[in-house]
């Protein structure tokens, strides 16, 4: 199978390049040139499967350039029940008849981006040494908080990388600032960034488009490549769990082979929703993708009316990892709903690049339409919702996820759609405690208590046991506190690396 690019589909690369390279030369992204298509028997006999073979059955459709052998050790260097305290990987937990939550967290940063920045090291380590690259890879994060702990975790020690993140500055949690601000590693470096999500998204990119720095890197030895979800690397691993979780249903005697389920994903970047959707074109039965935004909601109104505009106010929200006006990864599901039309992409992508605003044809609404349906909710409504799921189930979810439930909720009002439903469960509610704590008991609840006075705090209230990865951070020093502004952020990179 080859990759080619949403912005020129003239090319075509191997996996292994698409994933060194991790965006394309003239800003595309990379896609597989075709589907590889799975049989309802296939699905059911994954039922009886681990996760480490639904993974190898996905992966091995997409990675054909791997052999069996170099794919299997990436999957189980990856998902280790050390590093996931679980042996199901990404369990399903069924909340009542026709709504469960696909456990996504249980990884060492407590979020669903370890899913697949835990796999991405080995599968970009791999990627180089098949195609004799011989530069050290250089991997630029622009992170709205779970995104660069996780790919810290990934890619720390890991040989032949390094890795730099960019956080903004008063956009994360305190517990994902303090996990990045502590990180341990030889080939790690942390910054924040003045500004929200998209200025530190923006800064990298630029960083990436410089053709002159790219040169001046490459003359050092070292090679730019992302770990953001741009990465086909980072998307692949993602559509393992639809299928994981179908299994998982198929086993429990939940539905049947067959049956179609509705999927909710809390969305961002756009790229967790976008896997479940390639899982459904490889075959996974699906009825309705509802795509969940908070009040950053520039993805509700698209999916409502065609129209994607970012002119809007950015909201700082209690969901932090969804504040996102540009969901990148879009432009890959573009790419498959005009049947492949780059022209079509630039043309759409020059326009947000100009005017922040774009509209798609008719057709191509109509057929989002057909499959998609989207909502958005804000933080009163994340709370009620997180408060509301302990009280009737006595399950705790994180804002994320509240958001997803929450949109769910009013879905399921105005249709009274009784499909059976897997939202994805994208937080450990730990990992952003001190939102989840208000919404459970009220403001006082908080006042004055340190991160980990409130994570005892929660455990206590829910019953659950605290990650030990947040637990010990409360014996960590801070490794770095530099604060800069978007246009600082080439230096930064260069004076890491020690280029002129
Ligand atoms: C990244 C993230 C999201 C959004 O996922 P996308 O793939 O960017 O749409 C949702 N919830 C959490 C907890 C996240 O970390």
């Amino acid at each position: 199978m080859q990759y080619q690019s949403t912005r020129d589909k003239s090319i075509s690369v191997s996996a292994a390049e698409a994933i060194k390279t991790g965006l394309s030369a003239e800003g595309g992204l990379f896609v597989p040139d075709s589907f590889p298509s799975v049989s309802m028997e296939e699905i059911k006999a994954l039922s009886e499967k681990s996760y480490n073979e639904r993974a190898y059955f996905v992966l091995s459709k997409f990675l054909t350039d791997f052999t069996e052998e170099e794919l299997k050790k990436c999957i189980d260097s990856a998902y280790t029940k050390a590093k996931f305290e679980t042996n199901s990987i990404a369990p399903v937990y069924k909340l009542n008849d026709n709504t469960y939550f696909l456990e996504l967290w249980h990884g060492p940063t407590c979020a669903f981006k370890d899913m697949a920045l835990q796999i991405l090291p080995h599968l970009l380590t791999t990627s180089m040494k098949k195609t004799n690259e011989d530069k050290e890879i250089v991997i630029l994060v622009a992170t709205s908080g779970d995104t660069g702990k996780a790919a810290l975790e990934g890619f720390k020690d890991v040989e032949g990388t390094r890795i730099i993140v960019f956080y903004p500055d008063n956009g994360v949690s305190e517990i994902q600032k303090l996990q990045m601000v502590t990180q341990e590693g030889n080939n790690v470096s942390v910054a924040a960034v003045k500004g929200n999500f998209d200025d530190a998204q923006n800064g990298v990119k630029k960083i990436f488009t410089d053709n002159a720095y790219k040169n001046l890197l490459e003359r050092n030895q070292f090679k730019l490549s992302s770990a953001n979800s741009i990465n086909w690397g980072r998307l692949v691993p993602q559509i393992v769990y639809y299928f994981s979780a179908y299994a998982e249903l198929i086993a429990n005697n939940e539905i049947n082979a067959g049956d179609k389920i509705n999927v909710v994903v809390p969305t961002g970047n756009f790229g967790n929703i976008l896997a479940a959707y390639y899982a459904n074109k490889m075959g996974l039965p699906v009825n309705k993708f509802i795509c969940a935004s908070n009040e950053n909601n520039v993805l509700t109104d698209f999916i409502k009316t065609g129209v994607y505009n970012k002119n809007r106010d950015f909201h700082a929200t209690i969901s932090p990892s969804m504040d996102i006006l540009i969901s990148s990864n879009l432009e890959r599901f573009l790419f498959d709903l005009t049947d492949r039309d780059d022209a079509e992409i630039r043309n759409l992508m020059a326009k947000l690049a100009e005017d922040g605003v774009y509209e798609i044809s008719d057709e191509v609404k109509e057929k989002m339409q057909s499959m998609f349906c989207a909502g958005c909710c804000d933080d009163a409504k994340t709370m009620e919702t997180i408060r509301k799921c302990s009280e009737e189930y006595d399950y705790v979810i994180d804002t994320h996820t509240a958001v997803a439930k929450s949109v769910y909720d009013d879905y399921v009002k105005e249709t009274g759609d009784t499909t059976k439903t897997v939202i994805a469960s994208t937080a450990s509610p730990f990992k952003f405690n001190q939102s989840v704590l208000i919404a459970l008991e009220d403001h006082n609840a908080v006042v004055g208590k340190n991160e980990f006075t409130l994570l005892e705090q929660l455990a206590d209230k829910s019953g659950m046991k605290i990650p030990k990865s947040l637990y010990e951070l409360k014996d960590k020093s801070i490794m770095f506190d530099v604060v800069c502004d978007k246009d600082e952020m080439q230096q930064f990179v260069s004076d890491f690396l020690m280029v002129e």
